[in-house]
């Protein structure tokens, strides 16, 4: 007999969302993932529906007054199936879950954050950590915006640039030279600047460096790398020293807000008595009868079978793992080898835009499911009554367009557990 009933093979934002909600339920959980997936790679945002039609350059303000249209440009995609009631769950869900173990994201349904991007662009979003979100663009509030001589990949001057020449705010760069403790004198990494800022004496440098300079402009934008586990202390210190208030500005991976999420996700996890494997491969999964029977656990000496009452496949797409796409053409899910429908043409994988705002056909490719999001063959026939798929294995799923993936996610997430724990 297993110790567990549920088995979750993925540690990204949908397999963890997921597992700690029935870890909550009192579900006996095993997540099992080879890496935590793109929540080091993107904001730590979580976007439901960011531009509408696509191609649009206005930002949606009100993603749930927005849902239908988008699902008429995209009838397939699976905010369809999971519908309007889950996604709304899946946000208020991910609100309690994260704002219950030290973090403080803001946001609902009704309402986008229109929030500066790393290069001076807006990005609408949903939920937005706190620290975030007071960079609200439609304040209309002036921001400094400061970024470190040392570090690559974050340029004040190009966002202020980007966002005075948008009209959106008045904003001016701060690039100041400070010591940055354990990193080198270039290509300072996120993280070192995360952990520098949980240091009294380097907060008190930054200080003097940018007060003088923040005269005249009513907040102080930074790289959004105020620390990891003490952030809210790096905060509200900053802004009693420089007097104002101040936010983060997402910037390139490894994502400090992505990290923050993480930490929080899997100690909600664990409270709840879930246990987690990282670096812990499924390398199959069999399917008989209708239903799964095991999937096979890579061991550093074997594979392990594990068998549970429910799997959920929370693999992520091609970024997370979950497919394989070859060089003759073929897709293939990786765990089940479920059947994707993919296009065998490999030049037609790819838009000839390479930023495209219709994304790219090939991260359409992925996992069918009915509305139990159980995964169907061809003709819609349900493959394994216990096997569910959530987040970006989906298919039509492609987040860019429309900006779509956390929202996915959790509203995915919430699905599933009112599937497995009958809470309707
Ligand atoms: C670079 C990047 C930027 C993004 N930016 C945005 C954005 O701006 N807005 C937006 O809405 N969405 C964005 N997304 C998409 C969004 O992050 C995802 O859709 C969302 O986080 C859901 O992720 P997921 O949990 O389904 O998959 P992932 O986060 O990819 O996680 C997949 C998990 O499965 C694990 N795994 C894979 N195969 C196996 C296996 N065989 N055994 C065990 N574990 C396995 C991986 O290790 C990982 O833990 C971005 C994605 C990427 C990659």
């Amino acid at each position: 007999m297993s110790r567990y009933d549920v088995v979750v093979i993925g540690a990204g934002l949908a397999g963890l969302t997921t597992a700690c909600q029935l870890a909550q339920n009192n579900q006996k959980v095993l997540v099992t993932a080879t890496g935590i997936g793109a929540l080091l790679l993107a904001s730590g945002c979580i976007d439901v529906l960011g531009f509408q039609p696509a191609d649009s350059m206005e930002p949606v303000k009100n993603p749930a007054s927005k849902l239908d249209d988008f699902l008429a440009e995209r009838p397939n995609h699976p905010y369809g199936l999971v519908g309007r009631a889950n996604l709304e769950a899946g946000l208020n869900n991910f609100l309690k879950l994260v704002n219950q173990h030290g973090l403080d994201y803001k946001g609902d349904f009704n309402h986008n954050w229109l929030l500066p991007s790393a290069a001076g662009a807006v990005h609408p979003t949903c939920l937005a950590p706190a620290s975030l979100a007071k960079g609200e663009l439609s304040t209309g509030e002036s921001m400094l915006i400061v970024g470190f001589s040392q570090m690559r990949d974050f340029y004040p001057t190009l966002i202020s640039q980007n966002l005075n020449e948008q009209d959106l705010v008045k904003a001016e760069p701060c690039l100041i030279d400070v010591t940055i403790p354990r990193a080198g004198k270039v290509d300072v990494v996120p993280t070192e600047v995360g952990h520098a800022f949980e240091r009294a004496e380097f907060r008190r440098e930054v200080i003097k460096a940018v007060k003088s300079k923040s005269k005249g402009y009513q907040r102080i934008g930074f790289p959004a790398m105020l620390g990891l586990r003490q952030h809210r202390e790096v905060v509200a210190d900053l802004e009693k020293g420089l007097d104002k208030p101040v936010f983060e500005i997402s910037a390139l991976p490894p994502s400090i807000p992505g990290r923050r999420l993480y930490e929080a996700l899997k100690e909600a996890f664990l409270q709840a008595g879930g246990k987690l494997i990282l670096s812990g491969k499924i390398v199959a999964g069999t399917i008989e009868g209708g239903r799964v029977t095991q999937v096979q656990l890579e061991t550093i000496s074997r594979l392990k079978p594990i068998q549970v009452q429910h799997y959920v496949l929370a693999t992520g797409g091609l970024f997370g793992g979950g497919l394989m796409a070859h060089q003759d053409g073929r897709v293939t899910e990786q765990v089940f080898g479920l059947p994707i429908t993919a296009e065998t043409n490999r030049h037609k994988w790819f838009n000839p835009h390479f930023v495209s705002p219709q994304g790219q056909p090939v991260f359409n490719y992925g996992v069918k499911v009915n509305e139990r999001l159980n995964p169907v063959n061809g003709s819609a026939v349900p493959l394994a009554e216990n096997l569910y798929a959530v987040g970006a294995i989906l298919a039509e799923s492609e987040w860019a367009h429309g900006r779509t993936g956390d929202g996915l996610a959790v509203a995915t997430a919430a699905a599933v557990v009112k599937q497995i724990t009958g809470n309707k």
